[in-house]
């Protein structure tokens, strides 16, 4: 039953999130950060090539071609790089966004990805001419695959672009054909091995989403339970603190209240008092019309006694049996007194029939009451304990009636 809940929590926890977007969310979130890194940086090593290209162009006249075409691609470069670096901003991306935006920046990140790879490609193919090297293409793919989580589908428009590019214009430029399968070979191989480290780190990416996603799981799904948990505590303690007959607090309700007004009395002294009540000769009454009329009327005085307590701001208790306990917070002597006086007759005013009963015709209630100053638990329970001897004398008096006394706290 209890493993039923937990699967019904969990189940709850798992609906009330999309996983699909939010893990392509999260994805989204890590590329456009490091967009915005590598625009920086890109834009600082670019621009100081493009100075040095432009001083090239100046200085020299040999190879004029390949410094132009240069001198183009870096200002495409430079141009993209602005645009992502101030326009494709994080801060505009917003968390929560839609799937159709969240589609949208994913192409966008695409897109830059394959403009910096088939840009490496290009400016390799170029410097063939002049260095015969391919390490701007190499860079730009060692970066691109460790940098920017892509999904197989997704990396595949960048690096099968460029690699393209690579593999036509190579031997365009370089007509010795030793040289283009040596160039071939470190295409295929740096291709190869950067696909290998992209693939490294998105599955490291998606392992660590993977662990953190079940982890949040299980705290949200702790908390739940631990909510429901103190829920049912709370409710329990309520069910715990109520007399199942009369529908009132019992004896422990009693001590829980206390502990509350002990709180709030902070060791400053405060007034307090206490009536301590017996129905009269009930084993009588129970023997003579049995217990479940018996129970009626501990039913009724209970609701009696209740009602008095809500209008005086008191709080009433089943002591245990046919005896209750009420307590009040700030009341003087005579106070207590005159609800006392409103006990016994709103009791008589039930009109119970007792035949047995050696002072009425009615069933009748004994009170003690005490009033104290009290600065603490301990003394409440003693001005209550005084209470129960002052009931003690009405009981041996006569019964039908109260008795009240004053304790001091010494
Ligand atoms: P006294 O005037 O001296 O208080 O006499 P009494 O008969 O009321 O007191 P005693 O202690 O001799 O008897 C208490 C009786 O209360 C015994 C029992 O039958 C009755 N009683 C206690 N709890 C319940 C209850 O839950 N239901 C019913 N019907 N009777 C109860
Ligand atoms: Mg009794
Ligand atoms: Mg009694």
């Amino acid at each position: 039953m209890e493993a039923e809940n937990i699967e019904k929590i969990q189940a709850n926890v798992t609906t009330n999130q999309n996983s699909d977007d939010s893990f392509r969310e999260e994805r989204l979130f890590v590329n456009v950060n490091r967009i915005y890194i590598i625009t920086r940086i890109f834009l600082v090593i670019i621009s100081w090539l493009f100075v040095i290209n432009l001083v090239g162009i100046i200085l020299h006249h040999q190879r004029i071609s390949s410094m132009y075409l240069h001198a183009v691609i870096y200002s495409i470069l430079i141009l993209v790089n602005l645009y992502f670096q101030f326009v494709f901003h994080p801060r505009t991306y917003q968390k929560n966004i839609n799937s159709s935006t969240i589609r949208y920046y994913e192409n966008m990140v695409i897109f830059y990805i394959s403009i910096v790879m088939i840009s490496g490609s290009v400016i390799s193919i170029v410097d063939q001419i002049k260095y015969e090297h391919l390490i701007i293409i190499m860079v730009n793919m060692l970066v691109c695959s460790s940098f920017f989580l892509m999904t197989n589908k997704q990396i595949f428009i960048p690096f099968s672009l460029s690699t393209i590019i690579l593999l036509v214009g190579l031997p365009m430029v370089d007509s010795s054909s030793f040289d283009y399968y040596i160039q071939l070979y470190y295409v295929v191989t740096f291709v190869s091995v950067t696909l290998l480290v992209s693939r490294v780190m998105y599955k490291a990416f998606c392992d660590n989403y993977e662990s953190n996603r079940r982890l949040k799981k299980e705290i949200e799904t702790n908390h739940l339970l631990n909510q429901r948990l103190k829920e049912a505590n709370q409710r329990l303690e309520i069910i715990a603190s109520i007399d199942e007959l009369t529908k009132i607090s019992n004896r422990r309700g009693l001590h829980i209240h206390m502990d509350n007004l002990e709180s709030n009395l902070n060791d400053n002294q405060q007034k307090f008092s206490s009536i301590v009540m017996d129905i009269d000769y009930f084993k009588k009454y129970n023997d003579y019309y049995g217990h479940n009329p018996g129970d009626k009327v501990l039913e009724n005085i209970a609701g009696v006694l209740s009602g008095i307590a809500k209008d005086t701001s008191g709080f009433v208790a089943r002591w245990g049996g046919e005896e209750f306990v009420y307590i009040i917070c700030g009341e003087n002597m005579e106070q207590i007194g005159s609800v006392c006086k409103r006990v016994q007759e709103a009791v008589y005013n039930l009109k119970i029939p007792h035949p047995q009963s050696e002072v009425s015709n009615y069933v009748t209630l004994s009170m003690g009451a005490c009033s104290s100053n009290v600065s603490n638990r301990k003394e409440m329970q003693k001005c209550i304990e005084q209470a129960d001897k002052a009931l003690y004398n009405v009981k041996t008096g006569g019964r039908n009636g109260y008795s009240y006394v004053s304790m001091i706290v010494e």
